[in-house]
């Protein structure tokens, strides 16, 4: 398709990938930390001469497509879509694929349910309750709006009448997007009220419904909790998981609260809907809520996009929690910085921002580092008087010393926690070794893909590189250039590169990489991923490196070839040839220390 080349001649890869990670030049290229998996070095690489992506560590690359596809968990079509607009392209054909329009879909059905709940809430006399509750719980009609806030009516079939009814949607497509439930599952779950709807029944019914946006603006579910407080039901019904709604990777309201999150460079992070509205009403306009008291991988790494650092302000009661410091470990080894609010006056930020929004707000501003959270609020929890309660502490504190990775910060704490026991330093630092210790019997699983190519073929791709990201090609024609090369992929990269030769007088990447059969295209991208940092600017220091190179690679040739000979000798029974062979092998002998003790 001509389309997706002028998009993509018209968008500059690495000015769009930095609008989602931070690139550092390195050379030609650029590098940053993969988005896409764990690491603490760089090996996500950007080629602005190829416009292209690749990670050395999970092997994930492609170009600006395979970049939004990945980062936003989009298809192809989305993604195709999003990056016309942005290039200023009028798509001429192009038909979507199942899942986009099934994606498409979920979100308009839900962005309708939505407004049809938010009609509801705030037009109609079926919503009044649910208002008067509302208002009365101190949540701005400003806020209802801007958040779009809405209540599902007390009926088993309101939304369908609406959606199927009116709307023309089809029941299944419904359900699909968790709306509504199949009467036949209904049996076990409902309390014995005889269903009169035909096959499905609505899932949110007599709820205050909060839509859930991800956090480019879709509506993809809805968190529907219960008016009256002592009822038997479950105080929130959500979405379950669908196409489009991924529990652990929502943030609540992002697609508001992010552009406040870069420019304040911290995202403030609480449990529920209604913390984060209350906290927003108040001018904390940073937050974001994770629906419960654990931060996930994935929302870590959506929040990283806007900011680095985080200020947990949990529950009151969410400090011993595991699930909690599981997800802070996890926001940790992402490299972002946390601190944890505490707020003893009040339950959580919901009441504070409601109460006393000055407190809540001074309680941010002091928020505390982890470390010292977590010491404070084991000795909140277990005293530390006794040597019992000394001993329930060092259980639940070494742990967490043991995995800090700063040697400095873990000697602060360990020195901290320590004082604060009455113990002696030495005897924490000695239950850390233990634990240590028990950890490195469990074998930890490799943190990067092994890469399976041989040392000739690293050295191959290394010496490649340095001649393709130089330009020099044309040395590549010398036959002697050409007898290093052993990869069969390495070999017909050359022999393109004659044929390409053989016709243009200058070499273009961009118009080389056209011509490559698809087996070729891949290998010919990466040797321009290959990071010399500025070096390669430097001729002497390539032309030094390029020599050593060929030495190397030379070297590797012959002493192959010197295993193959003694090979074929030791099956050979003929006098004539053993001879020959063995006046190959002193020539050969004599070539490698020439070789080797060539100037370096
Ligand atoms: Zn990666």
């Amino acid at each position: 398709m001509d389309q997706l080349e002028e998009i993509k001649s018209k968008i500059d890869i690495v000015q769009f990938i930095s609008e989602f990670l931070p690139l550092k030049k390195a050379g030609r290229n650029f590098k940053a930390i993969c988005p896409f998996h764990n690491e603490k070095t760089p090996s996500f690489m950007v080629s602005p001469e190829r416009q292209i992506w690749h990670c050395f560590g999970c092997n994930r690359g492609g170009d600006i497509f395979g970049f939004l596809m990945e980062m936003e968990r989009m298809e192809f079509g989305e993604a195709l879509r999003v990056l016309a607009k942005r290039a200023g392209v009028e798509l001429q054909s192009y038909r979507p694929t199942q899942a986009e329009t099934e994606k498409e879909k979920l979100y308009e059905i839900n962005h309708l349910a939505s407004e049809f709940f938010h009609y509801l809430l705030l037009n109609h006399k079926i919503g009044k309750r649910a208002l008067d509750y509302i208002l009365q719980r101190g949540i701005s009609k400003e806020s209802l709006e801007k958040f779009r806030i809405g209540y599902s009516p007390p009926m088993w079939d309101g939304l369908q009448k609406f959606l199927v009814g009116k709307k023309g949607y089809k029941a299944e497509e419904l359900e699909k997007a968790g709306l509504i439930i199949a009467s036949s599952r209904q049996q076990q779950t409902d309390s014995g009220r005889p269903l009169t709807v035909g096959r499905y029944y609505d899932r949110f019914r007599d709820r205050l419904m909060f839509s859930l946006f991800d956090h480019r603006g879709n509506t993809v579910g809805f968190a529907g909790r219960l008016l009256d407080p002592n009822a038997k039901e479950a105080k929130y019904v959500n979405t379950p998981e669908t196409l489009v709604y991924h529990k652990s990777e929502l943030l609540y309201p992002l697609q508001i609260t992010k552009e406040e999150i870069k420019k304040e460079n911290k995202a403030i992070v609480v449990e529920g809907e209604l913390d984060a509205i209350s906290s927003y009403q108040v001018g904390i306009r940073n937050v974001v809520a994770i629906k419960g008291s654990a931060l996930t991988e994935a929302q870590s790494r959506l929040l990283k996009r806007f900011t680095e650092n985080l200020v947990l302000s949990l529950d009151s009661d969410a400090a011993g929690d595991m699930a909690a410091r599981r997800g802070i470990e996890i926001a940790d080894n992402l490299g972002l910085n946390i601190k944890v609010v505490v707020l003893e006056k009040y339950k959580d930020p919901d009441e504070a921002a409601q109460k006393e929004p000055n407190y809540l707000k001074e309680r941010i501003a002091q928020a505390e580092n982890i470390y010292d959270f977590y010491i404070n609020s084991a000795f909140k929890r277990f005293g530390g008087r006794t040597a019992e309660e000394k001993k329930k502490i060092g259980q639940e504190l070494v742990p967490i010393l043991a995995k800090i990775e700063d040697e400095i910060v873990k000697d602060v704490y360990t020195k901290k926690l320590a004082d604060r026991l009455g113990v002696n330093e030495e005897s924490i630092i000695l239950q850390i070794e233990k634990i240590k210790n028990k950890t490195f019997l469990v074998a930890k699983p490799p943190e990067k893909t092994v890469f399976l190519s041989s040392r000739r073929d690293l050295l191959e791709e290394y010496y490649l590189a340095l001649i393709f990201q130089t330009k020099e090609v044309r040395d590549l024609l010398e036959e002697e250039e050409r007898s290093l090369f052993h990869s069969p992929v390495n070999l017909k990269l050359i022999e393109a590169l004659a044929d390409y030769l053989k016709q243009e007088k200058k070499f273009s990447s961009q118009f080389f990489f056209k011509t490559l059969p698809a087996e070729l295209r891949e290998a010919f991208d990466k040797l321009y991923l290959v990071d010399f940092d500025n070096k390669i600017e430097d001729k002497d220091w390539v032309k030094k490196e390029r020599e050593k190179a060929k030495k190397q690679l030379l070297t590797i040739k012959i002493k192959e070839e010197l295993q193959t000979i003694s090979r074929e000798m030791k099956e050979e029974k003929d006098e004539e040839t053993l001879k020959r062979l063995s006046e190959k092998i002193k020539i050969l002998t004599q070539r490698l220390r020439e070789v080797e003790s060539a100037e370096k």
